[in-house]
């Protein structure tokens, strides 16, 4: 690879063609075992529907706590967004201490984020007492202003997050090179808490976990349909039969469908989108990330990326509302990603992908009960630690545990009727758009990160 840099007054590079569309996490994760065709049995005690984090966490607890679980899964295990995210596994919601605190009051705001340190910490703890080998390495994220006013608002943001226990500081503009090599942004907010870790290797030593502990994971076995009996118990209708379960745990995320109409109409799926570049010379990885750090920006139009072990960018972002297709999203990532780093005019891209995140109404995910059913979902792109804490804390809860904080909030409806395909989406993606033009020009606009 060539190195140029590339000036904002010349043409940009255009994207190489012969990049690969699927998930780079998937041609270095360990191959699982095909488990479709398993028989089913005809009563459990648990049937969890949805076989990624969350569903595989909690099959692992509830088998650990002795109940017979089965998770179903429509596709392969981890085909969801658990095998295609940006391998950035971080504490924290999308808002930060000081909305947290203004939404909640300070006391649930605490317990809030409380139990995203420990889904950090669970996460890192099982990978490392369990000899998983998921390339964790915790070495904080960097948040970056995408609008001189959101760089404003880090020293506050900082003094919150230090105060909640996860050290943290405004880094100015002038001294952000130290931290990441672009000039792009307004300023930073370092926090030091989580890190990156490669998605798929940890979601398969997961997988290892689960099944070690008993659970029973089926794949190619759809859900279509959840019947609570008069004794309380549920008949869980799949295309291979139906199964009594006395529990069921909804774990579909940004795949919810029609099997479970009353948390659908709560979750709003929409695509995020992924790019992977060739490994890079080690000069210019660590010119990019000296610290090893995850990066995301404060745009609602979010882009997130960071610096693998084997020195590829991952990039990736939101970058359309609109049904689309990888070779557009490709197209329109790179061109964002050398707008950030224009040191990557060479860098050829080696694989593009997508996958479907669940944005609630509030951006906070959800645990608790509608009907009878328990669901965890609506992780609204944080999902990576925080999926594997859910559904632990699910099994948990189920198994006559305490309920999670989390609980204690409302699970608002999407106030718009739809069944199944998000048809406002486009009018909802223009209004983040305008709210991200406004914040730049200094007129108002929030950095509410869908
Ligand atoms: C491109 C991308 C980048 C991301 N980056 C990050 C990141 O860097 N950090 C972060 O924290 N989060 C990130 N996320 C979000 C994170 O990956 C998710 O929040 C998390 O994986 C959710 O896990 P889950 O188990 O709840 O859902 P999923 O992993 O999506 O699994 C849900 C599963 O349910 C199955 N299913 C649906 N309906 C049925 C049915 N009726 N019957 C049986 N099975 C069914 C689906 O097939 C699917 O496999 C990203 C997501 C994407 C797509």
């Amino acid at each position: 690879m060539r190195l140029m840099t590339h000036s904002p007054r010349s043409p940009r590079p255009a994207l190489n063609r012969d990049f690969e569309q699927r998930p780079f996490w998937w041609t270095t994760m360990p191959a699982l075992p095909d488990r479709g065709g398993r028989q089913l049995p005809d009563t459990v005690d648990v049937v969890v529907v949805g076989g990624g984090y969350t569903g595989v966490a909690a099959g692992r607890k509830l088998a650990l706590q002795g109940a017979r679980t089965v998770v179903l899964e429509a596709q392969t295990l981890g085909w969801g967004a658990s095998t295609r995210n940006g391998g950035i596994a971080h504490p924290g919601f999308k808002w930060g201490p000081g909305t947290l605190r203004k939404r909640y009051g300070p006391e649930l705001a605490r317990a809030l984020y409380a139990e995203t340190v420990q889904a950090a910490e669970l996460v890192a703890g099982l990978i490392r007492d369990q000899g998983i080998d998921a390339e964790l390495r915790y070495n904080g994220y960097l948040e970056l202003a995408w609008a001189p006013s959101h760089a404003a608002a880090f020293p506050g943001e900082a003094a919150g997050y230090t105060e909640l226990g996860s050290p943290a500081r405004a880094i100015p503009r002038a001294e952000l090179r130290a931290e990441v090599g672009t000039d792009a942004y307004h300023g930073g907010l370092a926090v030091d808490a989580g890190g990156v870790l490669h998605p798929a290797k940890w979601f398969a030593g997961l997988v290892g976990l689960a099944e070690r502990a008993g659970a029973e994971l089926h794949e190619g076995v759809r859900v279509k349909a959840l019947r609570r009996q008069a004794d309380g118990r549920f008949v869980v209708e799949t295309d291979r039969g139906a199964i009594l379960a006395g529990q069921v745990l909804v774990a579909t995320n940004g795949y919810t469908n029609g099997a479970a109409p009353a948390m659908r109409r709560r979750v709003i799926p929409i695509g995020s989108y992924m790019i992977a570049t060739e490994p890079l010379p080690e000069d210019l990885a660590r010119e990019l990330s000296p610290t090893g750090r995850a990066y995301f920006d404060t745009r609602n139009f979010l882009s997130y990326w960071h610096v693998s072990a084997d020195h590829r960018v991952l990039f990736g972002g939101r970058v359309s509302f609109f049904p689309t297709w990888v070779a557009r999203t490709a197209r329109l990532l790179h061109r964002r990603m050398l707008d950030v780093h224009p040191q990557l005019a060479d860098a050829r891209i080696e694989y593009a992908w997508g996958g479907k995140v669940a944005l609630t109404m509030d951006r906070m995910p959800h645990i608790g009960r509608l009907g009878g059913v328990m669901y965890a979902l609506g992780y609204s792109g944080t999902g990576l630690v925080m999926a594997t804490w859910l559904g632990t804390r699910a099994a948990e809860w189920m198994g006559g545990g305490e309920a999670p904080a989390l609980s204690q909030l409302r699970f608002p409806i999407v106030p718009a009727p739809y069944e199944g395909r998000p048809w406002f989406l486009p009018i909802v993606g223009e209004f983040f758009r305008a709210q991200d033009r406004l914040a730049v020009r200094g007129a108002g606009g929030g950095s509410a990160r869908a």
